[in-house]
């Protein structure tokens, strides 16, 4: 999850690295209310969470409260790279001697961490790595010893930081590794690490992306998620703990195993090419080895909920649990939908293959659900799911 600049800096405060004073600003009136709090010159920012703000126009300075609502005004609503400006940050305007450049990442190719540094930071440092690597220190970070200050001072200086800005940086650069590995992140970028004319070390923009694999032992980073962005169905499937995303097409998909889904999405969009409109997947949804009648009502009512969905592929290898569990899981699910008052009205087909797949199609054979097809290989079910959807698009 990657954090707006103004958590961002929130998390930066809490580990006691200075960063301006600023205020959140979802309406003009409330930039202004905003600046005026602040008092003086302020910078007005659009949060969006991505890179090259500044370049854009999100990013002004602003002389006082009428020059803020005036210029909050301009920022918000904004369109920046395909993200609609909702929110601004006010921020005390910070007099800039020097523009620095500092992040940790995991380093994916190198197997490590690494900090990156450089003192020609601010908004062209992509066109400085270009033309001028030999100014941004890349240092790999052992995780077993981490950053001491004495580690960071080093890194400062390697980045060309000159000696009047050496104990300041390596302060900030020493909790920013405490934020690194206590938030479990796996990016956190501050460009520009700034020198003030009176010469504090500061960060004035912040970058952190957060690891989901640590979701489980981070309960704070709740409040981070970002409510308005989410997709309603995904933010109801992660409250049941489903493993689905939505996709723009008309063929939901359902099955067992994420590599065996992925196939499936594949092989439906394939198929959906032959008919009208070319049918597609609808979502991926993989609901696992040990798949409940509840899992699987579950899914079947995420995937019912998204009213473009014109049929159902439901694709199952039996392995641990085999298909006579799954096939009792979707006659359960029928009647758990029916007795929820959303009986299942789209055309299902079914194909079970792996353990005990004889069993599981007699189960489901029997039980005659209304719309239900059994299809006997992965392909000729696609088709017939993506020939249902074309029928009933
Ligand atoms: P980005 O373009 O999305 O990375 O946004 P930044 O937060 O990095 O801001 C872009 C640039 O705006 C910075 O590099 C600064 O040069 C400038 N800027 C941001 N805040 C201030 C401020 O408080 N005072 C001044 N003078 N310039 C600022
Ligand atoms: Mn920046």
């Amino acid at each position: 999850m990657d954090l707006f600049e103004h958590q961002a800096k929130e998390l930066f405060a809490a580990y006691g690295i200075p960063v301006p004073r600023g205020i959140v600003a979802h309406t003009v009136a409330e930039a202004r209310a905003a600046a005026e709090q602040l008092t003086g010159r302020v910078v007005v920012k659009a949060q969006v969470k991505t890179g090259g703000r500044g370049k854009a126009g999100g990013v002004k300075v602003a002389d006082d409260a009428n020059d803020a609502e005036a210029k909050a005004k301009a920022i918000l609503g904004m369109d920046i790279k395909g993200h609609t400006v909702h929110k601004v940050l006010i921020e005390e305007a910070s007099a800039i001697a020097e523009e620095y450049y500092f992040s940790f990442l995991l380093d994916r190719a190198n197997r490590t961490f690494l900090a990156i540094c450089s003192a020609a930071g601010g908004m062209d440092i992509e066109e400085v790595a270009h033309t001028a690597p030999e100014k941004v220190a890349k240092v790999p970070v052992n995780p077993i010893d981490g950053i001491d200050r004495a580690r960071a001072r080093e890194i400062a200086q390697a980045g060309g930081l000159p000696e009047k800005s050496l104990d300041g940086a390596a302060e900030l650069i020493e909790r920013l590794w405490a934020v690194f590995v206590d938030e479990d992140a796996s990016l956190v970028e501050v460009n520009p690490l700034i020198l003030t004319a009176d010469g504090q070390v500061k960060a004035l923009d912040g970058k952190v992306t957060l690891d989901a694999n640590a979701d489980f032992r981070q309960k704070d980073h709740e409040v981070f998620v970002d409510k308005a962005a989410e997709d309603p169905l995904e933010a109801r499937a992660k409250e049941k703990h489903l493993n689905y995303v939505k996709l723009d097409g008309n063929v939901g998909i359902i099955g067992n195993g994420a590599g065996l889904v992925m196939s499936t999405l594949d092989v439906v969009a394939y198929a959906g090419e032959q008919f009208p409109g070319s049918p597609k997947p609808a979502n991926f949804l993989d609901i696992g080895g040990g798949a409940s009648a509840e899992v699987m009502a579950n899914g079947l009512e995420i995937i019912l909920s998204d009213p473009a969905v014109k049929s159902v592929f439901v694709n199952v290898f039996g392995g641990i649990t085999a298909c006579d569990a799954v096939a009792d899981g979707i006659v359960s699910a029928f009647k758990l939908l029916g007795d929820r008052g959303e009986a299942v009205t789209r055309p299902l087909v079914v194909r079970l293959d792996g353990n005990n797949a004889a069993l599981g199609r007699e189960i489901l054979q029997n039980a005659a659900l209304p719309g239900v097809e059994l299809v006997d290989t992965m392909d000729d079910a696609a088709k017939r799911a993506a020939e249902l959807a074309a029928v009933g698009a």
